[in-house]
């Protein structure tokens, strides 16, 4: 056995296989001799799981689950991913007999209940965005985007305009937004925003004209809006009016909805359909702790195309699912049954506690949060855009990169110094980019302790103290991986 390297609660954990001594029996009996089987059957075959005891199983994935570093352990400001504290209202609310024991399947007239609370989640996100065509079925974000750009082609194929093929998109937009177009079939014609990093109008214009000076080609755009650089698309009026005279359709990904969520509705900036990501905007556990929800909504226009099903009330005031018989135009189904109820409870847990007035609030708090941040740490970190960001807010590693530490150097170090790094070269706009998003679950203080951590990383470099930086982390139980490695020479298979 070789000599483990335990430091303080951190044991260096082997796989359960590894730990398996295999005289002992865990899972398995051992056979039994001389007394036949009176079934036929042999019962006491090997299942092939490792031979360990029950507290050596708990003690193995209670230790490996304190590795982790989640929303509720620490400072998590991941850019563009809303990792926001999950009220545990929600949870409580999530698992009532009610909503977590019951089954797709079950008769609507024993499904009353969970279908009005999908129907006034549906008109939440209907009042909340101005678009009143709500279909709560897909997964995620990005399933919502494939949903939304779906729901888009279909329309354009039903009045004709199959020949519509391109979509305008920023180079500062999430992958999944190009990759959800080439899916559908669409062509993407990127726009350029690299100088100030809104779409300008000039900027627009080109790429919507390009080939055809009416934009007959075009079948709509993918915008983020606040977009990912953490600013507010001040143009966006101007484009979405353009956009639609050429008959296109604006797909926004709301993605970025908690900076504006009860302050600003989608559908007065000219949107047509949108996501949300009920797992940021309305606080469920995600990335790593649970699965998400992406509804889409849509302008009254395109809901007869979106996907089925959709929650109704009837004249007697009772719910039912409408399918594909109801809503003859529709592009169908995404999906079996009514997609992540239990992230529904959750979210409408969430917005009913806050109320409309708490709910705007968060989108204040959020933009404050990041303004603060952005703020302390200006002179330290070069800041690419002037002017107050939404929430969250771009920082580049340019001033440290004259000494060689880089945003990756950074991010290791904040892991060394006992914080979640902030999203890294994402937005791909420029070089090295960093972008926090705090939220407006945390506190003064919090924001004041990332930021002194933040400020004596930038001290550090600029009194060339910068060796140590390309060895971070150091204390945590992994430490600097050969990132190139593992990416070139993937080892996917555990081997004896
Ligand atoms: C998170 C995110 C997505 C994708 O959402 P998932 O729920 O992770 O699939 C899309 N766009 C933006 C801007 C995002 O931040």
């Amino acid at each position: 056995m070789s000599l483990v390297e335990n430091r303080r609660l951190h044991y260096e954990e082997n796989l359960l296989w590894e730990k398996e001594h295999s005289e002992h029996s865990g899972v398995d009996f051992p056979q039994l001799e001389n007394i036949a089987s009176r079934t036929g059957v042999d019962m006491r075959g090997d299942i092939g799981l490792p031979q360990l005891s029950e507290p050596q199983v708990v003690r193995h994935f209670v230790r490996m689950s304190t590795w982790n570093y989640s929303i509720d352990h620490g400072f998590f400001p991941l850019g563009s991913c809303t990792m926001k504290h999950n009220p545990r209202m929600n949870e409580k609310m999530a698992r009532l007999n009610g909503f977590a024991n019951i089954h797709p399947l079950q008769l609507e007239t024993t499904s009353q209940g969970a279908l009005e609370l999908m129907y006034e989640l549906q008109n939440w996100l209907g009042e909340l965005t101005g678009l009143s065509g709500v279909c709560l079925a897909p997964s995620a974000g990005a399933h919502g985007e494939l949903a939304g750009m779906m729901t888009i082609k279909h329309a354009h194929e039903k009045l004709g305009n199959a020949h519509k093929k391109i979509i305008l998109a920023p180079d500062s937009s999430h992958g999944t937004n190009p990759a959800t177009a080439v899916m559908c079939g669409f062509e993407v014609r990127v726009i350029p925003t690299k100088d100030t990093g809104r779409l300008s109008v000039e900027a627009f214009k080109e790429a919507l004209y390009r080939t055809d000076d009416k934009g007959a080609d075009i079948a709509g755009m993918m915008v983020t809006n606040p977009n990912t650089c953490g600013l507010f698309e001040s143009n966006i009026l101007e484009l979405s009016e353009l956009l639609h005279e050429a008959g296109g359709y604006f797909y926004c990904d709301g993605a970025n909805f908690n900076a504006i969520v009860g302050k600003a509705r989608p559908a007065d900036f000219g949107v047509d359909v949108m996501h949300i990501n009920l797992h940021k905007t309305f606080s469920t556990p995600h990335g790593g702790g649970g699965p998400g929800s992406g509804p889409i909504c849509c302008t009254q226009e395109l809901a007869q195309y979106m996907p089925v099903p959709v929650v109704v009330q009837n004249d007697d005031l009772s719910y039912s699912l409408e399918s594909e018989d109801d809503r003859p135009a529709t592009l169908g189904r995404l999906k079996a049954f009514q997609g992540q109820f239990g992230v529904y409870v959750r979210a409408l847990s969430y917005m009913m506690s806050m109320g409309a007035d708490g709910l705007k609030q968060v989108s204040e708090d959020a933009v404050l949060n990041a303004n603060y941040i952005l703020s302390q740490l200006s002179n330290d970190y070069h800041v690419p855009y002037d002017g107050y960001c939404m929430h969250e807010c771009l920082l580049t590693d340019k001033k440290q990169k004259e000494q060689g530490v880089a945003t990756l150097d950074i991010a290791k170090a904040l892991v060394e110094y006992g914080y979640h790094p902030m999203t890294v070269y994402f937005p791909l706009v420029l070089a090295g980019t960093m972008l926090i998003e705090p939220t407006e679950t945390e506190s003064k203080d919090a924001l004041d302790r990332f930021i002194v951590t933040m400020k004596n990383i930038a001290v550090d470099v600029k009194n060339g103290d910068c060796d140590k930086f390309h060895s971070f982390p150091q204390s945590s139980p992994r430490k600097r991986l050969d990132e190139v490695k593992a990416a070139r020479n993937p080892v996917l298979r555990w081997t004896d």
